[in-house]
């Protein structure tokens, strides 16, 4: 029987848990209502055939019919207060379209009986009692069609084709009546079911459009707050957060760190943006791990991250701590696509409220201290101090300077000559870049230099330099060399040599000409980078020279692994040496590890003939410094040429000085 129901169920699809639901919420309000009808109808339909008919047929059915019906109301009735599963729910329905269905058949079934016992005019109230009794049942039953379509058949149906096959016209009209009507509640059945099912259509979809607006309200919100690429907060978050902090009453101790990624971007450009993204992404995470439980980390945009901490008055130790733990696991090598990349981080650290009074200040300070980090040599963490703000405005002004006038031609090449002791000629020049300034004040490369390096353009300016060298030095005679200083930085360029080639070809420049100064800086970060880079550019022709020999972490295993040629010797030992013992005692050491090596020395910063002297009688091969000339232009250094073609013996001996 349930198999048979569930075949001809209106709906073909199963239907969902949330339209049965709605369909017995429905019924539960109306069945109870329906069986009262009912039970009245019954009532009177018994009072009204009451001696016309057999006893059983006036008390005994009905008596029965209404007990069924009380049991039937008494069970609806005690499921308002259920909670009914979806599951239960279709028992439910299935149980109640086959009651419909067998008390239809009892009430149709005895309305055509007494219809038969009875005289003419009382079987049309007979009938008519059936019918609206059953009428209304299908009314009540507007959620379930089937019952309805089943009290349809059963209750109204015996009676009305009882009414149709008499032979007395009126009952064959109030029959016919019967059955249009029949045939209108059918279509209204129908009808009204599938308003039904349409309005619980229409509202689960404007309940899913709801949950979609709710859900796409919250992921805007979370990007509002978050840094898509790494996942940190962003500076938004930053700034609400710090908001909240510095409004509280009382007052709570915030650190804040700015910190900025030195050297990202030679990585970015040397090895693409998905590997900086990529090494972006592993810093915030170092990040996180670092200040999980002690604070929360955030990412301002490019290499820029920012931390909070909210710490105890008189917990300035546990600041200090967390920070030099950044700067430490930021400098260890971070493995991307296979390549070890070396990066620091720069750390500003600003108090509140001990440094700034609210928030906007607070993250200027902070800001202004990372700057004096980076100044003081990167890789550490500086803690606010009043006296750094003018000198970092200096610098930020500097920096929007050399950005304007970056592609403008202003920084240029100028020359230093290098003797050679023995022969007392030029054997080259030192290529040192020059900023010419519109304001004509004269900011040297010791400034400009680490400003370029930081905005990651010091690789573009050397080769625009490098360029003007090969334009410059075509006219003049070809034993001359030209040293070119390579900032460590472009180590980070994997495509280093295949750059400085092309510019050598693109001019028709003999590489034999360029000697590369590279300090030794260059060589601590990434050594096997370096080496790999400076053995291509040997094997392009080019010479390398070690220069500022002395003062960096030298390693004579650098110079025994890399195939350098000379080695220079930095100025702060050579400017005394002919007065100072121990000057004196470092460059002849200097001098004689060069000789086992079998590199040549250059002597820098050579000022007066003594100290030429002093370096000539240790076997120094070559000189650099003002005593044979000052930086000067390729114009200056083409009249020199063009004047003493056999080159200088000595400073006096120097007509342009
Ligand atoms: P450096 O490579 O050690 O260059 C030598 C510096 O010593 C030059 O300073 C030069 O003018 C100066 N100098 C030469 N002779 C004497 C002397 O007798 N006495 C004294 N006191 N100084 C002398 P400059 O031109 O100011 O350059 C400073 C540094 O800037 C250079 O040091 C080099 O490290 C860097 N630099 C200059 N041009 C470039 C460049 O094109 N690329 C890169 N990466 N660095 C550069
Ligand atoms: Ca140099
Ligand atoms: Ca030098």
């Amino acid at each position: 029987m349930f198999e048979w129901l569930s075949s001809v169920r209106p709906h073909t699809a199963r239907p969902s848990d949330e339209f049965l639901l709605e369909q017995y919420a429905s019924l539960r309000r109306q069945i109870p209502l329906m069986y009262a009808l009912m039970f009245i109808n019954v009532v009177f339909l018994g009072i009204a055939t009451f001696r016309d008919v057999p006893w059983g047929m006036s008390f005994g059915i009905p008596a029965a019919l209404s007990a069924v019906i009380i049991v039937r109301a008494l069970l609806w009735f005690r499921r308002r207060s259920i909670v009914a599963t979806p599951r239960d729910v279709q028992l439910y329905l299935r149980g109640t379209i086959v009651t419909a269905a067998l008390l239809s058949m009892v009430f149709g079934g005895w309305g055509s009986l007494l219809f038969s016992e009875a005289e003419h005019i009382r079987s049309v109230s007979i009938s008519l009692y059936v019918f609206v009794g059953a009428i209304s049942c299908c009314f009540c039953l507007q959620a379930l069609p089937m019952a309805g379509y089943l009290v349809l058949l059963f209750g109204v149906m015996p009676v009305t084709i009882r009414l149709l096959v008499s032979s007395d016209w009126s009952l064959f009209s109030v029959g016919a009546n019967f059955l249009i009507v029949a045939l209108l509640i059918l279509r209204t059945l129908s009808t009204s079911h599938s308003g039904f099912k349409q309005v619980l259509q229409s509202r689960a979809t404007m309940l899913a459009e709801q949950e979609r607006a709710r859900a796409a309200e919250q992921k805007a919100q979370v990007l509002a707050y978050r840094d898509p690429l790494t996942g940190l907060a962003n500076r938004r978050a930053l700034t609400e957060r710090l908001d909240t902090f510095v409004r509280r009453d009382p007052p709570a101790q915030i650190y804040l760190f700015m910190l900025d990624l030195d050297m990202f971007k030679g990585v970015n450009d040397a090895h693409g943006h998905g590997a900086g993204d990529r090494l972006l992404q592993a810093v915030a995470s170092r990040l996180k791990t670092i200040v999980e439980g002690v604070g929360h980390a955030y990412r301002l945009g490019g290499d820029e991250f920012a931390v909070t901490l909210e710490l105890a008055m008189g917990q300035h130790a546990a600041a200090v701590a967390t920070a030099d733990r950044l700067v430490q696991e930021i400098a260890a090598p971070f493995r991307i696509d296979g390549f070890l990349h070396h990066i620091s981080a720069s750390i500003g650290i600003s108090r509140f409220p001990a440094d700034a009074s609210g928030r906007e200040a607070l993250m200027q300070h902070a800001d202004i201290a990372m700057y004096n980090a980076k100044s003081l040599g990167r890789s550490r963490h500086s803690s606010f101090e009043p006296s750094m703000g003018a000198e970092l405005a200096e610098r930020a002004v500097l920096e929007r300077e050399i950005r304007a006038d970056f592609r403008t031609g202003a920084f240029h090449p100028h020359y230093q000559p290098i003797v050679n002791l023995s022969s007392g000629c030029i054997a080259g020049f030192e290529m040192l870049a020059r900023w010419a300034r519109a304001d004509g004040v004269t900011i040297g490369p010791n400034q400009f230099i680490p400003i370029i390096e930081e905005c990651g353009l010091i690789g573009e300016l050397m080769l625009s330099l490098l360029e003007q060298v090969c334009i410059d030095a075509a006219s003049w005679p070809n034993e001359l060399t030209i040293a070119v200083n390579v900032s460590p930085i472009q180590f980070r360029d994997p495509w280093l040599s295949e750059k400085i080639l092309a510019v050598l070809t693109r001019q028709g420049f003999s590489s034999r000409r360029i000697s590369l100064e590279i300090t030794e800086n260059a060589l601590i970060s990434d050594p096997v980078a370096a080496q790999r880079i400076i053995e291509s550019l040997k094997n392009q022709g080019m010479s390398l020279a070690l220069d500022d020999f002395g003062t960096g972490y030298s390693s004579i295993q650098h110079l025994r692994m890399l195939p350098f040629d000379k080695l220079k010797v930095d100025r702060s030992f050579v400017r005394n040496v002919d007065t100072d013992d121990a000057a004196y005692r470092m460059v002849t050491a200097m001098i004689r590890l060069a000789d086992s090596l079998q590199l040549s020395v250059v002597a820098e910063g050579v000022e007066s003939r003594s100290v030429c002297d002093t370096l000539q009688r240790l076997g120094c091969q070559e000189v650099q410094g003002y005593l044979f000339g000052e930086p000067m232009s390729a114009a200056d250094v083409s009249g020199i040429l063009r004047d003493s073609p056999q080159g200088i013996r000595q400073r006096e001996a120097a007509p342009w000085r």
